[in-house]
């Protein structure tokens, strides 16, 4: 277990030497998922050309935009490295397609949370197999419930460290860097989608609103996919055991 000394350590590191100094404390057990949004991208161009002992992944779930896989795309080209990509099984997709329907996350919250565990949650459990330490691209910013989420935090449930190198970044920072380093990102970014996910669960925000409100905005309750709430996971448990 890190000590609190070591937690503070890494608080006062730079975000590249943050991530070289996990990676060296843990060899071969530090992941990425990336979502390959603005953040992520951040992230993906300090592990990348720094060449840091990370394994960067993603969750495609099938209904991605276009527009991100042609970001993953430019990705290899630019870095000349590849990002890894996780798959839902076959067998859970069809079941849930067959028997809810495709597009049926419109319908009910329990349907969508099935499709993002379907889909998101299980993928990323094989992604996280093994891992002892999970570097995310969140900000504070992004969402009410993320302003009291520390840097790092240990997951007794997934048995890791949780890293968030950016958590106290603001957009100005990010964009700086991006600007800076001439980061590729999604054009959907510059259409006003902010946070993006799959294409049919996320729409474009309007200025002034919450940059989670384009995402499942036909939802009035709790809007996580299970990624990274607790409590979304153990929702998300309910309904793997229904
Ligand atoms: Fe399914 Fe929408 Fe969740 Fe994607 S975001 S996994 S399409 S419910």
């Amino acid at each position: 277990m890190l000590t609190n000394e070591q937690i503070q350590q890494l608080e006062e590191l730079s975000l590249p030497e943050g991530i070289a100094h996990i990676a060296a404390m843990f060899p071969g057990k530090v992941v990425f998922s990336t979502s390959l949004g603005q953040e992520d991208q951040v992230l993906t161009d300090v592990i990348f050309r720094n060449k840091l002992d990370v394994k960067i992944f993603t969750i495609d779930t099938g209904r991605l935009f276009n527009e991100t896989y042609e970001l993953l795309d430019r990705i290899e080209a630019r870095y000349r490295n590849k990002v890894s990509i996780f798959f839902p099984e076959a067998a859970d997709v069809e079941t849930f397609v067959q028997t809810k329907g495709i597009n049926s996350f419109y319908e009910s919250v329990d349907n969508r949370k099935e499709c993002c565990h379907v889909r998101k949650v299980k993928p990323l459990n094989r992604a996280l197999a093994g891992a002892r330490v999970w570097i995310t691209g969140l900000r504070a910013e992004q969402s009410g419930n993320r302003q009291q989420m520390p840097m790092i935090e240990w997951m007794e449930d997934r048995q890791l460290y949780k890293f968030n190198p950016l958590i106290r970044w603001s957009f100005e920072e990010m964009m700086d860097y991006i600007r800076e380093h001439n980061v590729p990102y999604s054009p959907l970014h510059d259409k006003g989608f902010v946070s993006i996910g799959c294409a049919p669960c996320t729409r474009a925000i309007e200025p002034g609103e919450d940059a989670r409100a384009g995402r499942w905005w036909w939802e009035t309750s709790h809007k996580e996919c299970g990624l990274h709430s607790t409590i979304a996971n153990v929702i998300n448990k309910q309904v793997e055991a229904k």
